[in-house]
Protein backbone atom coordinates (compact mmCIF):
# COMPACT_ATOMS: atom_id res chain seq x y z
CA UNK A 1 0.00 0.00 0.00
CA UNK A 2 1.48 3.46 -0.72
CA UNK A 3 1.49 6.26 2.01
CA UNK A 4 -1.22 8.36 2.67
CA UNK A 5 -1.19 12.08 1.56
CA UNK A 6 0.20 14.30 3.65
CA UNK A 7 -2.46 16.62 5.53
CA UNK A 8 -1.62 20.17 5.66
CA UNK A 9 -0.45 21.74 9.05
CA UNK A 10 -3.82 23.07 10.46
CA UNK A 11 -3.82 26.84 11.39
CA UNK A 12 -1.73 27.45 8.32
CA UNK A 13 -2.63 31.01 6.93
CA UNK A 14 -3.90 30.21 3.22
CA UNK A 15 -1.82 32.70 0.29
CA UNK A 16 -3.93 34.50 -1.51
CA UNK A 17 -3.23 32.37 -4.47
CA UNK A 18 -4.06 29.53 -2.66
CA UNK A 19 -7.21 27.64 -1.96
CA UNK A 20 -8.19 24.58 0.73
CA UNK A 21 -9.45 21.37 -1.83
CA UNK A 22 -11.38 18.54 -0.15
CA UNK A 23 -10.00 15.43 -1.39
CA UNK A 24 -11.61 11.96 -0.61
CA UNK A 25 -8.89 8.57 -0.90
CA UNK A 26 -10.75 5.53 -2.20
CA UNK A 27 -9.28 2.35 -1.91
CA UNK A 28 -10.45 -1.02 -3.60
CA UNK A 29 -11.01 -3.66 -1.25
CA UNK A 30 -10.09 -6.40 -3.06
CA UNK A 31 -6.50 -5.14 -4.41
CA UNK A 32 -4.18 -2.29 -3.79
CA UNK A 33 -5.55 0.27 -6.02
CA UNK A 34 -6.28 3.65 -4.61
CA UNK A 35 -7.73 6.71 -6.61
CA UNK A 36 -8.07 10.55 -5.20
CA UNK A 37 -10.76 12.39 -6.66
CA UNK A 38 -12.61 15.60 -5.39
CA UNK A 39 -14.80 15.57 -2.29
CA UNK A 40 -18.31 14.73 -2.59
CA UNK A 41 -21.55 15.85 -0.63
CA UNK A 42 -22.50 12.51 1.16
CA UNK A 43 -18.71 10.86 1.38
CA UNK A 44 -17.89 9.28 4.44
CA UNK A 45 -15.23 7.38 6.27
CA UNK A 46 -15.51 3.78 5.36
CA UNK A 47 -18.52 4.19 3.22
CA UNK A 48 -18.55 2.30 -0.07
CA UNK A 49 -20.56 4.61 -2.53
CA UNK A 50 -22.78 3.38 -5.38
CA UNK A 51 -20.39 3.20 -8.35
CA UNK A 52 -17.15 3.87 -7.57
CA UNK A 53 -15.48 0.63 -9.00
CA UNK A 54 -12.10 -0.32 -9.06
CA UNK A 55 -9.96 0.69 -12.48
CA UNK A 56 -7.78 -2.58 -11.93
CA UNK A 57 -10.38 -5.56 -10.41
CA UNK A 58 -13.84 -4.23 -10.68
CA UNK A 59 -14.59 -4.56 -7.16
CA UNK A 60 -16.06 -1.83 -4.95
CA UNK A 61 -14.17 0.46 -3.80
CA UNK A 62 -14.66 1.91 -0.01
CA UNK A 63 -13.46 5.67 0.98
CA UNK A 64 -10.78 5.25 3.15
CA UNK A 65 -9.79 9.01 3.78
CA UNK A 66 -10.88 12.44 3.60
CA UNK A 67 -8.21 15.28 3.94
CA UNK A 68 -8.07 19.08 2.87
CA UNK A 69 -5.23 20.03 0.32
CA UNK A 70 -4.13 23.79 -0.63
CA UNK A 71 -3.48 24.49 -4.19
CA UNK A 72 -2.70 27.30 -5.75
CA UNK A 73 -5.32 28.95 -7.65
CA UNK A 74 -5.23 29.21 -11.43
ZN1 LIG B 1 -9.12 -3.63 -7.17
Amino acid sequence: MSNLPILPAIGDELKKNEKEVTRTVLACTKCEEQVTREYKEGDIVFHEPDGEICKSCSSQMIIKQIFVEIVKKK
